[in-house]
């Protein structure tokens, strides 16, 4: 873990539970440095629990917890698929967020994905762009 990540136990109504947070620094962003120093808080807990419409920690759709989680690399556990990466055309091992996002480690974006069963060749995984929106 970073040195500079503050770990933190709160309580999530949603999950209805204590959870693991962990407070970190906005991302830097070139040329933005007047912005006010955001902290972004992951929530180590993430998981197939965390549907609904807002995530009461982060007061932002689920997903976008996710995403923080998975772009924080404080979790090494994730379910991945192979599939194409929409934002860097590679075949990489996706990070599943949730039943419709993946993660790509390689270039940071965010993939919809679905799964499509074929008769003969098993599955295969597409992937799609993002929807506008998000964090
Ligand atoms: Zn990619």
């Amino acid at each position: 873990m970073s040195e500079n990540a503050e770990k933190r136990k709160t309580f999530c109504t949603h999950c209805q539970k204590e959870v693991d947070v962990v407070l970190r620094p906005p991302a830097p962003r070139s040329g933005h440095a007047s912005l006010p120093d955001n902290e972004e808080v992951v929530c180590l807990d993430f998981g197939g629990e965390c549907e609904g419409e807002v995530c009461p920690i982060s007061q932002l759709r689920p997903v976008v917890m996710g995403v923080r989680l998975a772009r924080s690399g404080l979790r090494h556990s994730w379910k991945t698929v192979r599939g194409q990466c929409e934002g860097c055309g590679q075949v990489a091992a996706l990070a599943l967020i949730d039943l419709d996002h993946a993660y790509c480690n390689l270039c940071g974006t965010t993939n919809t994905w679905m799964l499509l069963e074929l008769d003969q060749d098993g599955q295969v995984i597409i992937t799609g762009r993002k929807e506008s929106g998000g964090s």
